[in-house]
């Protein structure tokens, strides 16, 4: 349930150090990014899908009625026809995306579509563009700034991928500049090739650092939101996770049936050890009992928590009474083979520790749990410590 992650210093905060310039994590951290923009991306998709039908579904209802096809000569009537042969390719991906989005398709899918339509919108935008001005009807050109706009819009895609859209965007304008039957629409269409270049330039500035902020504060979330559930010295879960969880396996445990073991442990003489040895090197000694902890326990439902200065908490769910006690005894047995040397201690030699446990009995409360285990941990303390006691009984 937890990885033993040197708790000075998590994962977010190294990546925070190194930096990411490449707008690129380094191992997990990455995917467990893409997971994070991934929420609702379905539900932004949709919006941005729907309102790219309404514009281009406008776009082109008004092409419909604006140009007389009975004055257009044979070419042009040719060349307005793949324009309307084209309008509908757009449309049918738009709608495609859209229903992409609408049915949750994978997320693979859903950028493959998204890919796909950057590169067929803003194309067949550039195309109905360079149709008018070869037909010599009226347009707007400023509207293929805002389909660049579009391009970079932070929808599931990476910048990277919005860059090679640019490009065969550019591309295709370059390709329509170079076919142009007429140098004045050449000219016009080279110009606009320019524009359309600075356009990418400044929107692909503006959302490299927008993608950089979203990653800077993914990082500082991550970061706040793992100490906030971790003890700071050990890098276990806190009191705070602790009690959350204890009330949540408790009450799993009892609707499942399910068995349920609560360890308490706590380092003997620890006052003592802190004044012969010093506050610096106790702190070192609690990280030691830690990491025997971890190594102790190993099902993905286990829990461990720092619950005190030097108490430490272990949660066994589904475990039977005797792996319980004998995981006791292995944590006792573990701090003391550790040699940890206390030269106060009048138990031993060594560092060692005394643990109390008990089982969930189906009238438990996480309270009454947590009292059973630790007056069995006075006991392992009042019988002589470095030793492990378990309640005998199932009442509180
Ligand atoms: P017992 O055998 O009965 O458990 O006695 P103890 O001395 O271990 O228990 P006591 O409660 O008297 O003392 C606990 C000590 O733990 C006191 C405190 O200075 C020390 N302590 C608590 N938190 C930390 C910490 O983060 N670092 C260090 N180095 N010491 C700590
Ligand atoms: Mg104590
Ligand atoms: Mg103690």
């Amino acid at each position: 349930m937890q990885p033993p992650l040197p708790a000075s210093s998590t994962q977010y905060a190294q990546q925070l150090r190194q930096g990411f310039r490449w707008l690129r994590f380094g191992g997990a951290l990455e995917a467990e990014y893409r997971a994070y923009c991934g929420r609702n991306e379905h539900r932004r998709v949709l919006w941005f899908s729907a309102i790219c039908l309404v514009v281009w579904g406008g776009y082109s209802l008004f092409d419909l009625w604006r140009i007389d096809v009975a004055l257009l000569d044979v070419r042009q009537q040719a060349l307005l026809m793949s324009l309307r042969a084209v309008r509908v390719a757009v449309t049918a991906v738009i709608v495609l995306t859209l229903a992409c989005a609408l049915w949750r398709c994978p997320m693979r899918v859903l950028q493959a579509v998204l890919i796909v339509l950057g590169v067929t919108l803003s194309c067949g935008a550039a195309f109905a563009v360079y149709v008018y001005k070869v037909l010599g009807a009226p347009h707007e050109t400023a509207v293929l700034v805002m389909v660049m706009l579009g391009v970079f819009s932070p929808f599931a895609v990476s910048l990277w991928v919005q860059l090679l859209v640019a490009l065969l965007y550019l591309a295709c304008v370059g390709a329509l500049a170079w076919a142009a039957p007429l140098p004045e629409v050449r000219a016009q269409m080279l110009r606009l090739e320019v524009v359309l270049a600075l356009s990418a330039l400044v929107f692909g500035f503006a959302a490299y650092w927008r993608e950089h902020q979203r990653r800077e504060q993914f990082l500082y979330r991550g970061d706040a939101h793992w100490l906030a559930m971790r003890d700071a010295l050990t890098g276990l879960y806190n009191r705070r996770m602790f009690n959350h969880h204890i009330g949540q396996l408790v009450a799993q445990a009892q609707r499942e049936g399910q068995p349920l073991a609560l360890l308490l442990m706590d380092v003997d003489y620890f006052k003592s050890y802190n004044d012969s040895h010093g506050h610096q090197q106790g702190d070192v000694v609690l990280q030691q009992v830690a990491q025997v902890v971890l190594a102790c326990i190993g099902r993905p439902l286990d829990l461990v928590a720092r619950v005190g200065g030097e108490e430490f908490a272990v949660l066994l769910y589904g475990s039977s009474a005797e792996h319980a006690q004998a995981l006791g005894q292995s944590l006792v047995a573990g701090v003391r083979q550790r040699a940890l040397p206390h030269a106060a201690s009048p138990v031993a030699q060594v560092v060692t520790v005394s643990v109390g446990g008990a089982m969930l009995s189906p009238q438990d409360q996480p309270r009454t749990l947590y009292a059973r285990a630790d007056r069995m941990l006075y006991e392992a303390k009042n019988g002589g410590r470095d030793r492990c006691c378990w309640a005998q009984t199932l009442q509180a």
